[in-house]
């Protein structure tokens, strides 16, 4: 079992916020890595692609994967793509594996994907979307977490410690 290592702890206030965490995000972000999004339905999953897909300056627009399992967009300046998984109808990591995904060349985001990597990949961040339990306000608390040596360094914690600032 991989130890996992806090990288940020973010409140994110609003919409706009959660795709500007994202195109923050996609800078930090090279191919083969994945990352797993785990939080309620509207919680902000697939805003925060969108604002990686822009970061990253894919083709065309990320939209909600719900009725594919997952979707690969190219992108202007890189051969490598972004892939956007849907997990929540997959049963099993051996499914997982039949979407045929080039790990080592792609970005993988994967909303509803805690469960998953520890088959997959020895690096990954998993970045967990809190609502407030209260229902008085639309912050999100957004906690990310990097497993594996890729995430485990100094200057990766300084990277995402430098993300959180930004935005705060
Ligand atoms: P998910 O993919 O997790 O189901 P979506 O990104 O599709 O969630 O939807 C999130 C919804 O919540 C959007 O309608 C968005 O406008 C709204 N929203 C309100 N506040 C926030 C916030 N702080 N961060 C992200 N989304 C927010
Ligand atoms: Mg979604």
């Amino acid at each position: 079992m991989t130890e996992g290592v806090l990288l940020a702890n973010l409140s994110i206030s609003n919409e706009d916020v959660m795709h500007e965490f994202g195109i923050a995000l996609a800078s930090l972000l090279n191919p083969g890595d994945l990352v797993l999004l785990t939080g309620p339905l509207g919680a902000g999953k697939t805003t925060l692609t969108r604002g990686v897909g822009e970061g990253l300056g894919v083709i065309g627009t990320v939209a909600s994967p719900t009725f594919v399992i997952a979707r690969t967009h190219k992108r202007q300046n890189s051969d490598s793509p972004l892939v956007h998984v849907d997990a929540y109808r997959l049963g099993s990591p051996a499914e997982f594996d039949d979407l045929d995904i080039n790990f080592e060349k792609s970005i993988v985001l994967v909303e509803w994907g805690r469960g998953f990597a520890d088959q997959l990949t020895d690096s990954w961040l998993d970045i967990e979307i809190e609502r407030d339990h209260t229902g008085a306000s639309e912050v999100r608390t957004v906690t990310i977490t990097g497993f594996g040596e890729r995430f485990n360094s100094d200057a990766s914690r300084r990277h995402f410690a430098e993300l959180a600032g930004g935005l705060a």
